[in-house]
């Protein structure tokens, strides 16, 4: 059985697919007018790790992940510059151009760090028509109202505007005035109505607009997510995921519409992945300037693989506090359970234990369906790895199961060299074995020990196996 959080019922609940053996997701991806951070790809990785998780069950995953190149201002309140436009005006090059670099950065760095290629990965600005389409839906139900910068849905015509946050309609409008940092349109109704159409500004063209029934322009940030998965999910579709940023404004926009334009219950499951933090408080954000993208790690020296790791550490919904410590800690365990995975690999026996190895599996699998269980699933890996019950066949087929989810290669190539010097100690040592010199072979164990390189006699003969200290 898997369970999920789901946010809208604020707890757990049995996963039960529309359809039976299959699983319809869908993912709110990047903004792309600059490159993702750190804490963007923490979500992305805990959406992944769910999809593995359902494959790995047997599921079959319809993944589907948008690409916003328009339409998203840098104000929720529907004011501000458009995101795309205003990179093209920092880099002096095209908003196109702006959209194509950093989607092309952003599909590397999900490569980098092991994502799967969503099973859909769609571009905003291929879908201006079946916007329109759902907008013109929405006002033949009177949901819209006309203001002079745009189309505006009226919050107030939906009944149950906000049940994703817990707060009623009148509770969210008095939260998001209280909180409110910029000017409003003056012309909305209601602080919560949001824009559905952006008219350009007269006095300037826009690079990236579009004619529409109610003006040229461009869609709102929310109709592209509704639309989009709607497409390619249908109306009503299993799971819908992105940061917990997106549960009071982007999230709960998305159900209005859909929700109105359908008269059906748009999502069955609601996910979100907690924030990653700088200190108490202090989130990774680009409109604060402190962000870390993947490559500042990679310039560091680290394995793109050790920050999926170090997410894998803290459950989706706890915040995880980013620092290089951190990060080194988990470089450190990413090579040594490759290391291990080497050895075992080079000392493979024949005999396998089906029970034994059928337990630690189902430890595996409780864990990553309880709600995806991440650390727990790590601590099973470890006690694999440190077993003494298993030999290193049993040992290497539950590493290479388990990483199907996990998802860190951990039976990849590490390329450690011995120094010749090194080569020549432990020829020196196997000398002194042979002739029962003990002394001398253990005096050499410990000279490479110091230099980080572990000794093991096995029946096979030497192993060795290079320790990574945390230096
Ligand atoms: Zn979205």
């Amino acid at each position: 059985m898997i369970k999920l959080f789901d946010t809208f019922t604020r707890k757990k609940r049995k996963f039960v697919p529309i359809e039976k053996g299959k699983v319809r997701m869908y993912c709110c991806g990047l903004t792309v007018y600059n490159y993702a951070h750190i804490g963007n790809l923490r979500t992305y990785i805990f959406e992944d790790v769910l999809r593995r998780m359902f494959e790995y069950n047997g599921f079959q995953v319809i993944h589907v992940m948008n690409v916003t190149d328009v339409g998203h201002l840098t104000s929720d309140a529907d004011t501000g510059e458009d995101k795309v436009e205003m990179g093209a005006k920092r880099e002096g090059k095209t908003a196109w151009e702006i959209a194509e670099f950093y989607t092309k950065a952003f599909l590397l760095d999900m490569e980098r760090l092991n994502i799967l290629k969503p099973t859909i990965l769609c571009k905003a600005t291929d879908h201006i028509k079946e916007m329109i389409e759902l907008i013109k839906k929405l006002e033949e139900k009177g949901y819209t109202y006309l203001t002079d910068d745009g189309l505006y849905y009226d919050t107030s015509k939906f009944k149950e505007y906000g049940k994703l946050t817990g707060m009623t309609f009148k509770e969210l409008n008095e939260k998001l005035k209280a909180g409110a940092r910029v000017e409003f349109n003056p012309q909305k109704r209601n602080i919560t109505d949001f824009a559905l159409w952006k008219f350009s500004p007269k006095d300037k063209k826009r690079q990236m607009e579009w004619d529409s029934p109610w003006g040229v322009g461009f869609p709102g940030w929310h109709i592209e997510c509704t639309a989009m998965s709607m497409k390619y999910l249908g109306e009503h579709f299993d799971i819908h995921c992105g940061g917990i940023d997106h549960i009071p404004i982007h999230h709960t926009n998305e159900i209005a519409q859909a929700e109105a334009a359908t008269g059906k219950k748009f999502v069955n499951y609601w996910l979100h992945g907690a924030f990653l933090v700088l200190g108490p408080g202090i989130k990774m954000a680009k409109s604060a300037g402190n962000f870390i993208t993947l490559q500042t790690l990679i310039d560091n020296g680290y394995d793109p693989l050790a920050y999926r790791y170090l997410c894998l550490t803290a459950h989706y919904r706890s915040e995880l506090k980013f620092e290089f410590e951190n990060m080194k800690a988990a470089m450190n365990s990413l090579s040594t359970l490759r290391e291990n995975v080497r050895i075992m690999k080079g000392n493979l026996e024949s005999k396998v234990n089906k029970r034994k190895i059928a337990k630690y599996k189902k430890e595996f699998l409780n864990a990553i369906n309880d709600d995806l269980n991440m650390p727990l699933a790590l601590s099973i890996l470890w006690k694999v790895v440190r077993s003494k019950e298993l030999n290193n066949q049993e040992k290497y087929e539950l590493v290479l199961d388990f990483d199907r989810v996990l998802g860190l290669n951990l039976d990849v190539e590490v390329k450690v060299e011995l120094t010749e010097e090194q080569k020549r100690l432990i020829e020196e040592r196997e000398k002194a074995r042979k002739e029962k010199d003990w002394k001398t072979a253990d005096e050499i164990r410990e000279k490479l020990r110091k230099q980080g390189i572990i000794l093991e006699d096995t029946d096979k003969g030497v192993v060795w196996k290079k320790i990574h200290s945390s230096s």
